[in-house]
């Protein structure tokens, strides 16, 4: 085989697939790291993209979860990957979507500033317009029946402290003392962001959040106005999973991207540029390659809402399953228009929020920054904020690592001067908006991105140096 060793296993592969049926066919050539990551071209990656985006322009403008946007993704990753000589589940999941159409409040007349819990069943269009009763601030505030005592809560919109108990019992306690709607008063600065009543619970009442400033103008009002038009939707969706028919099936690389989008816009960067590229990682490297160690493609739904498709993915292993995993590689948004050159932080070097990943996170790391070193290219550590599609395999105590081009967080001085751009300006200025399409994608960037999904695939494809087996772990965890 010559230096064009890519096109070589790629047609070698072809012919395989064409003489498999033949014993006599000769074995194929063991995978190489750097050259798998060659044969991830930017223009077959572009090419998916453009695939993507006719999808969502043919689709409302999104491909987000529960639209038919959405199922026209899985069936062009579905389809593409089958006609590579793939076998391809698509396993199902419910989730419960959660969406707010319309939102307001006024205090006395005066327009505050709201953010509708998760969950919280709508007011309908004309909205709750009640007196306010105010939860006295104690230990366990809104948390006990009790803590209306001598309060007329019936048919008023009950206001209570952030703390201590679930949003979802706070609205529990407060419907059954009769009140219509709940606020919560953060107690931070700034507005309640991310609340939720949960999945679990019974959501009885309209809930919401304000700040902690306009809490206080809260206590002294007489009347107020909360509309919040919501729908709560069960919705069956679908992750697409494909393995390798070779390969340790011990000792598995999972390899996942997510496949929705927002309902905002088409997701070009987020997030169909991670999807571009494992794919097309899974094309070159065919059904049936050469490998130590089996690898598992993924391709996730209803991350945009929490992550829910890997989560129900990861709950849904047996204990051997789990085990089976050897790592899982995360790649959510390669193309940024003022791109980064991001690594998780597997060893936590950064010092930053989240700690380490579990055992063999380092590796991980350490694997990424030598390729994008190979490339010229000094990457930064990124953190396990918990923000995609990693988290639940990291909860499950799985080793993970990735690459991402950062979204909505601002590039830094130093990082414009080592990697161009723009310093002080978002990584994706038009992160999970209708302008996330193929002109929101820097091509420079993305051809180096998404070589690195080769790189990884390759280099864990073949040995796992650095990355404690399942059955390690499993032995780790239960101390023997
Ligand atoms: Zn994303």
């Amino acid at each position: 085989m010559n230096t064009r060793t890519l096109s070589g296993i790629t047609i070698l592969a072809a012919a395989l697939g064409a003489v498999a049926c033949s014993s006599t066919a000769a074995p194929t050539a063991p995978l190489d790291a750097p050259a798998l990551a060659d044969a991830v071209q930017l223009d077959a990656v572009v090419g998916h993209l453009q695939e993507l985006e006719r999808i969502a322009t043919e689709n409302d403008g999104n491909r987000a979860l529960g639209t038919a946007g959405y199922d026209a993704s899985v069936d062009y990753v579905a389809g593409k990957l089958r006609d590579a000589g793939f076998d391809v589940q698509t396993p199902e999941f419910d989730v419960t979507s959660f969406d707010v159409e319309n939102a307001s409040l006024t205090v006395d007349g005066a327009p505050v500033e709201l953010r509708v819990l998760a969950m919280s069943p709508s007011t309908g269009p004309d909205g709750i317009t009640a007196r306010v009763v105010r939860a006295p601030a104690d230990d366990t505030p809104g948390c006990e029946a009790t803590d209306y005592d001598g309060l007329d809560v019936a048919g008023a919109v009950a206001v209570v402290d952030r703390g201590v108990c679930p949003f979802s019992v706070k609205q529990q306690v407060a419907a059954e003392r009769g009140a219509a709607a709940l606020l919560v008063v953060n107690n931070e600065p700034g507005p309640l962001a991310g609340g939720t009543l949960g999945e679990d619970g019974d959501t009885l009442i309209p809930a919401a959040g304000v700040s902690g400033d306009d809490g206080t103008a809260l206590a002294g009002a007489g009347s107020v106005t909360l509309i919040a038009e919501t729908t709560i939707e069960d919705i069956r969706s679908r992750n697409v999973i494909a393995q390798t028919a070779t390969g340790d099936t011990g000792n598995v690389v999972v390899v996942g991207a997510h496949l929705d989008s927002v309902p905002d816009g088409p997701g070009i960067n987020d997030n169909g540029s991670g999807v571009a590229a494992v794919l097309e990682t899974a094309l070159q490297l065919g059904s049936d390659p050469s490998v130590t160690n089996a690898v598992r493609f993924a391709f996730w739904g209803a991350e945009e809402i929490g992550l829910v498709g890997s989560t129900r993915y990861v709950e849904s292993l047996s204990d051997e399953e789990r085990n089976a995993v050897a790592l899982y590689l995360n790649f959510d948004m390669l193309g940024s228009p003022n791109p980064g050159y991001l690594v998780y932080d597997g060893d936590d070097s950064d010092a930053v929020g989240a700690g380490p990943g579990p055992e063999g996170s380092t590796a991980i790391e350490q694997t990424f920054r030598t390729f994008f070193d190979s490339r010229g290219v000094a990457a930064d550590g990124t953190d396990f904020d918990g923000r995609s599609d990693y988290g639940p395999f990291v909860e499950a105590g799985i080793p993970a690592g990735g690459v991402f081009s950062g979204a909505d967080e601002r590039k830094t001085p130093d990082q414009a001067g080592k990697w161009g751009g723009e310093a002080d300006v978002p990584f994706d200025p038009d992160y999970h908006s209708p302008q996330d399409t193929l002109g929101n994608i820097d091509r420079d960037a993305l051809a180096v991105t998404a070589a690195s999904v080769g790189y990884g695939v390759g280099t864990f494809a073949q040995s796992l140096d650095g990355v404690p087996t399942g059955a390690a772990r499993d032995q780790e965890r239960s101390g023997n």
